[in-house]
């Protein structure tokens, strides 16, 4: 196939065709951003694109991994385990106060769900109290690079999904406040399809076989 058509394809479904995103929405590069066949849009493909850079049959099959909103960011069937958490559904664990024993899991990921709860700081705790000393926790919240200044309102905004606040690139400076005896790394992500980019967290207790696998896959790991 040519080359160029095969960079189009959708990471997660392989679809091929794609319209605007919610209300008319454009990618930041000007490409229309939704997968027609998965629905899939550029923050949910960049974040398969690195879980698929990082893939290794043998250590994935390993890993019990707790995911809070399900989003296609992974393949329940590459882990031993995968338990998932929906807000209001069948399996709501509070991020703020997770009612799981420490060191549970090997891989906690939380897309796009951190400016939605009323205290992040506990909710960063709890992340990295329930993922043992060889995990990481990923996270990614809304363009995080797009402003220096986080801005947090205090509540539930409704006329803006529902978020506390907004993150700017001084998040990191919650993340030495709240966490400070955890490493903190940040990776560049990018959606094959729209080629926008975006910007992931990883949080670890120590230096580990994950991070490891981050580093030889050759993708960007930044303290
Ligand atoms: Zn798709």
């Amino acid at each position: 196939m040519d080359e160029k058509l095969a960079k189009t394809k959708c990471v997660i479904c392989g679809g091929e065709s794609f319209g605007a995103g919610p209300g008319g929405r454009m990618a930041v590069t000007g490409i229309t951003p939704r997968c027609e066949t998965c629905q899939s849009l550029e923050r949910h493909r960049a974040i398969r694109g690195f879980f698929d850079g990082i893939l290794d049959p043998d250590l994935f099959g390993e890993l019990e991994v707790l995911q809070f909103s399900k989003d296609p960011a992974v393949k329940p069937e590459w882990f031993r385990s995968y338990e998932f958490s929906v807000y209001e559904g069948h399996n709501s664990l509070d991020m703020q106060q997770i009612e799981r024993e420490s060191g549970s899991y090997d891989l906690v990921i939380c897309n796009h769900v951190l400016e939605h709860v009323p205290s992040d700081g506990n909710a960063l705790r709890e992340l990295t109290r329930v993922v043992r000393e060889d995990g990481i926790v990923f996270l990614t919240v809304p363009d995080p690079e797009r402003r220096s200044k986080t801005v947090d309102w205090g509540y539930p905004d409704e006329t803006r999904h529902g978020h506390f606040r907004e993150y700017g690139s001084d998040i990191v400076e919650r993340f030495e406040q709240h966490i400070p005896d955890v490493l903190a790394f940040k990776t560049k992500l990018e959606d094959a399809v729209t080629k926008t980019p975006d910007t992931a967290f990883i949080f670890a207790h120590r230096q580990n076989r994950i991070l490891r696998q981050i580093v030889v896959r050759g993708r960007d790991l930044r303290l």
